[in-house]
């Protein structure tokens, strides 16, 4: 590829509407362009890239007996119908009709379509296990589609699925996708964490999400600094402490606590550690109110929450919803509490003399114990934080931001179930097919590689995954046997099957130097008039900014063995 007809035009400028690097750097480099909110074009550079990762997943994915096709991206209701996720999926699924009348939605996802397809097409356990993926556009209308790739309405996703006879089928499925995952995201370059996570919308029970580390990442996770233990804050759990411990119950006492509406302050006024406090949260569950208590200095997860309420929507109640019923904004507490469930948190059984809202303008009440009011349900709702213990171990849990780029789940017969996919097993016994299924956002990944890898100048692509491993920049253009000898390296480099660049404008260095460096090129040899006529070239490693300088005659061999060791070239 010459640059003179690479369609790559590079912007000086930070566009406005990019806030992270992945994204400001995807529209300078111009590999990225917008055609509405979400949705984008992939240049010619992005593509390249693009095709290497999909490439690196498809050779894990074969490697791990995955077999590759090809559904469609537009699906009939009915199926999602029977499924029972037509309306479970809200907003967020982008529904179409015909010119009928009749309703279909752009993919989000492809259980159903599969589940129906295996149904349809297996009848015995012979048929089995069976591991079907393909690499294709989803749809998800997002309320706030941003960050580029990293929340966009359209993105191309790898899915498999596998279908298994037994639960040791499935173990043996979902350790091998783990593995391959594993792989696909070393391949690519990415520092990552494998995390516990939530099955969220696609539900099922155990689930891992493939993280990579990155300070812009959507995900707060926690892991251990001793053992192989993370998750994300969302899910991860911790053995309940309680605060009083050892103390009398004591007797109640109402107390005036006037403008003391948070726990903090009412900390403040009353001169006690925010742990004593029991902090009462309301929520509307599915239009119902919820109160939720919690110890007063921990965060409720609301991913925990959901699960265990197992509602659809869920929503923070706004101070007229929570005066309507009644209660005292800002002093609302669980005791003389009877017509609205309590949902309370494991450590709040475990709380001695606590101090509660009275449910009185101005008022908490003091010594209040679980023995004083009515709980519905208790269960782990908080959130982890970095620095407490390792549920596994004495480790101490650190906290890091991750980007989601996969994710595997266990769905066992959650859909076969549902949708009636079933096989004869060796006795003529018809049993579930037991599913799992497996996702990896490819343009995400493609954003994740350029959020850990990059600096001030633009991207440092790893070989794997860059768009070309090389450019040749003959520094003067107006030099003619300079931009012979360019010439002749770049052709030879094309001979070698070395993925090149000539950078054949006729521009300033200055810029030739610019858009190598944000484009991010691994490797570029600069060629000048004055180092060629001593017969030395230039090559600088993007990775580490390194230049050395070789004769010319050496130059070619030196990057095809680089090349090489980069596992770009057999
Ligand atoms: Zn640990």
């Amino acid at each position: 590829m010459r640059t003179s007809s690479l369609f790559a035009p590079t912007l000086r400028e930070v566009p406005a509407e990019a806030e992270i690097a992945s994204h400001q750097l995807m529209l300078r480099a111009g590999m990225l362009r917008k055609v509405a909110s979400g949705i984008y074009t992939y240049m010619p550079l992005a593509w390249r890239s693009m095709n290497k990762i999909i490439e690196i997943i498809r050779e894990e994915m074969d490697a791990a007996g995955g077999q590759e096709l090809a559904m469609p991206a537009v699906q009939p209701a009915e199926w999602w119908q029977q499924s029972g996720r037509w309306d479970v999926y809200g907003a967020e699924m982008w529904r179409i009709q015909d010119r009928h009348g009749r309703d279909f939605c752009l993919g989000p996802t492809h259980e159903e379509v599969i589940t129906t397809l295996v149904r349809n097409d297996v009848r015995s356990y012979k048929q089995l296990p069976l591991r079907l993926y393909q690499i294709q556009a989803k749809y998800r209308d997002e309320r706030r589609p941003r960050f580029g790739l990293m929340r966009s309405r359209e993105f191309l996703m790898k899915d498999l699925y596998s279908f298994d006879k037994d639960e040791a089928g499935l173990e043996e499925s979902y350790a091998l996708m783990y593995q391959a995952y594993s792989n696909i995201f070393s391949r690519c370059g990415l520092d990552f964490r494998a995390v516990e996570a939530d099955s969220g919308a696609i539900g099922g029970t155990g689930s891992h999400e493939f993280m990579a580390l990155a300070a812009s990442g959507e995900s707060a996770i926690v892991y251990c600094d001793k053992c192989n233990y993370a998750a994300s804050v969302e899910i991860a759990s911790h053995p309940p402490v309680g605060s009083g411990l050892g103390e009398t119950p004591g007797k109640q006492k109402t107390v005036s606590t006037p403008n003391c509406r948070s726990i903090e302050e009412v900390a403040v006024f009353l001169n006690m550690p925010t742990d004593r406090i029991l902090k009462t949260l309301c929520y509307v569950a599915d239009g119902k109110l919820v109160l939720v208590l919690l110890r007063g200095d921990r965060q409720l997860s609301e991913v925990k929450l959901k699960n265990a309420l197992d509602c659809l929507e869920l929503n923070l109640a706004g101070e007229e919803t929570v005066t309507a019923f009644g209660l005292a904004a800002g002093y609302i507490g669980p005791v003389g509490i009877e017509k609205i469930k309590i949902l309370a948190d494991a450590e709040v059984p475990l709380m001695v003399n606590a101090v509660a809202g009275a449910n009185q303008e101005g008022k908490h009440i003091f010594n209040v114990n679980y023995a004083d009011y009515k709980v519905d349900k208790v269960a782990d709702l908080r959130e982890v934080e970095p620095g407490e213990t390792c549920p596994y171990c004495d480790g101490i849990l650190q906290g890091a931001r991750g980007i989601e780029v996969g994710q595997v789940f266990k769905l066992r017969e959650k859909y076969s179930e549902k949708l009636r996919a079933c096989y004869t097993n060796e006795n003529s016994e018809e049993k579930n097919i037991i599913m799992g299924c497996y996702g990896i956002g490819v343009g995400r990944t493609l954003a994740a590689i350029i959020e850990q890898k990059h600096d001030e100048y633009g991207i440092i692509w790893p070989f794997a995954v860059a768009p070309y491993q090389v450019i040749v920049v003959p520094v003067n253009d107006k030099d003619e046997e300079l931009m012979q000898v360019a010439e002749d390296m770049y052709a030879t480099l094309l001979k070698n099957k070395v993925e090149a660049v000539l950078e054949d404008r006729k521009e300033r260095p200055g810029v030739k130097f610019n858009d190598a460096d944000l484009v991010g090129y691994p490797l570029r040899i600069t060629l000048s008039s004055k180092k060629l006529a001593a017969g030395m070239v230039e090559i600088k490693t993007r990775r580490d900014n390194k230049v050395i300088e070789l004769p010319i005659t050496e130059a070619i061999s030196w990057v095809l063995v680089k090349l090489k060791e980069e596992g770009c070239l057999k």
